[in-house]
C-alpha cells in the first residue's frame, strides 16, 4: 500500500535537515500503517545521482521517484507530487514545514482538493488514518486532524520531526516523467543565499546573545553576532525581527519559537512580551539592555541596564574580548 509521501529538499549534493526530519517520520508513520513511504526529490543539475537519491533509503525511504524539472521552487514540485499521488494512490503528503514545504503543501492541497493541516507538531497513526496535533489559540489547546478524504496534506511546523536514521539501506529510485503545467516554469531561481544564523542550535547554547527590534535594523544584528563570538555563545531572536525578516526562524525564543535555559541569557533591545519571557525565563541569569526603564524585560532580569545598546554593546564586547586576552 502506498502509504506516504514526502518531499526531499537537497542542494549541492545534499539533503536538508528539515526535509530529512519529514522522511523519517514519514516512514515511521508508514510503518505503522502497514504502508510504504516514499520521496521525491526535483532537480535539473548532475548532483541528483542515483546514489544520493537512494540514500534516502536511510532515513527509512522505500522509494524515491526522481523528477527532471527546477529546483528550490514550489510550483513544478507541485507538479511532480500531484501526479505521484495520483498514478501511484498514496494516501498522505507529509512536509517538514519551513517557506517552502508550506508552499508546495498549499499548491497540493489546492491542485488535488485536498484537506490540510498545517503547523503540526505531532503526527500519530490510529485506526489505519493518520491524526494530525495542531497547537491553536495561542499554543494554548492542542486540536487533533483527522481526514475524510484522500490525500491528507499534512505540512509539519519547522524542525517539529526528529530526524532518525534507520541503517544502511538504499531506496529504489524511479524516474518520472512529469509535463509542467505553464504557470509552474514563470519563475525562475535567479540566487540563492545563505540565512546568517540558521544553522547554529541555540538550544545548546550556554550563553545567548538575543537581540530585538530595539537593534533598529538587520545589520544591527552584527552587535549581538560580535559579542556572542566573543563570549563563546550564539545568537538569538525575538519574534519581532524574525517576522521583520533580520534573523532566521531557527533562531526564534520564545511561545512560537524555541525554549531555551542557558547559563546567560543577554537580551538587548527587547521589551520582555510574555510571550517572549516563556522561552526563556529558566534562563540561570538574564542581562537586559533597554533604554526604556520600563520595559518589561526589566522585572524578569537579574542585572537590568537602561541606555543606548548601540553604546552598550560595542564596549561590552571590547572589555569581554580584553579579558579573555584578545
Ligand atoms: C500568538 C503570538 C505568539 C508570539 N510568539 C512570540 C515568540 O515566540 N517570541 C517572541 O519573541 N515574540 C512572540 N510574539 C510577539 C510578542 O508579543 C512581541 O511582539 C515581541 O516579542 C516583541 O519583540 P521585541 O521585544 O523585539 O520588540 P518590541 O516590543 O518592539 O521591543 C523593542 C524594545 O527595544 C527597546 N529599544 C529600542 N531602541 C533601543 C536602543 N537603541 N537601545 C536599547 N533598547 C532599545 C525598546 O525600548 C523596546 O523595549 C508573539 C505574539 C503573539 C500574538
Amino acid at each position: 500500500m502506498s502509504a506516504i509521501l514526502t518531499y526531499a529538499l537537497h542542494y549541492q549534493g545534499e539533503f536538508n535537515k528539515n526535509s530529512l526530519g519529514a522522511v523519517s517520520e514519514g516512514a515511521k508513520l508508514a510503518k505503522e500503517l502497514g504502508g510504504e513511504a516514499a520521496a521525491v526529490v526535483v532537480g535539473d543539475g548532475e548532483d541528483l545521482t542515483d546514489e544520493l537519491c537512494a540514500s534516502l533509503g536511510k532515513y527509512g525511504a522505500g522509494k524515491v521517484y526522481r523528477a527532471k524539472a527546477p529546483e528550490g521552487l514550489a510550483q513544478p514540485v507541485v507538479d511532480v507530487m500531484a501526479k505521484v499521488i495520483q498514478d501511484e494512490g498514496y494516501k498522505y503528503a507529509l512536509f517538514g514545514g519551513g517557506l517552502l514545504g508550506f508552499e508546495i503543501g498549499a499548491g497540493l492541497t489546492a491542485r488535488l482538493n485536498a484537506g490540510v493541516t498545517m503547523e503540526v507538531t505531532e503526527v500519530a497513526a490510529q485506526d489505519g488514518k493518520l491524526v494530525a496535533k495542531r497547537p491553536i489559540l495561542q499554543d494554548s489547546a492542542v486540536v487533533d486532524v483527522d481526514y475524510v478524504s484522500e490525500p491528507g496534506i499534512i505540512i509539519g511546523r519547522l524542525n517539529a520531526f526528529d530526524l532518525a536514521e534507520a541503517g544502511d539501506d538504499q531506496a529504489e529510485v524511479v524516474d518520472v516523467e512529469v509535463q509542467l503545467e505553464e504557470h509552474s516554469t514563470k519563475a525562475s531561481m535567479v540566487q540563492r543565499g545563505e540565512q546568517r544564523g540558521a544553522d547554529v542550535n541555540i538550544e545548546d547554547a550556554d550563553l545567548l546573545v538575543a537581540g530585538g527590534r530595539g537593534l533598529g535594523k538587520a545589520e544591527g544584528f552584527e552587535l549581538c553576532e560580535q559579542l556572542a563570538e566573543a563570549l563563546g555563545g550564539a545568537v538569538a531572536a525575538t519574534r519581532a525581527v524574525v517576522d521583520a525578516g533580520w534573523y532566521p526562524y531557527a533562531a526564534q525564543i520564545g511561545q512560537t519559537g524555541k525554549t531555551v535555559a542557558p547559563k546567560l541569557y543577554l537580551a538587548a533591545g527587547i521589551s520582555g512580551a510574555i510571550q517572549h519571557k516563556v522561552g526563556m525565563q529558566a534562563s540561570e541569569n538574564i542581562v537586559a539592555i533597554n533604554k526604556d526603564p520600563n520595559a518589561p524585560i526589566f522585572e524578569f532580569s537579574d542585572l537590568g541596564v537602561v541606555g543606548d545598546l548601540n553604546k552598550i554593546l560595542p564596549k561590552l564586547t571590547e572589555a569581554v574580548k580584553a579579558k579573555r586576552g584578545g
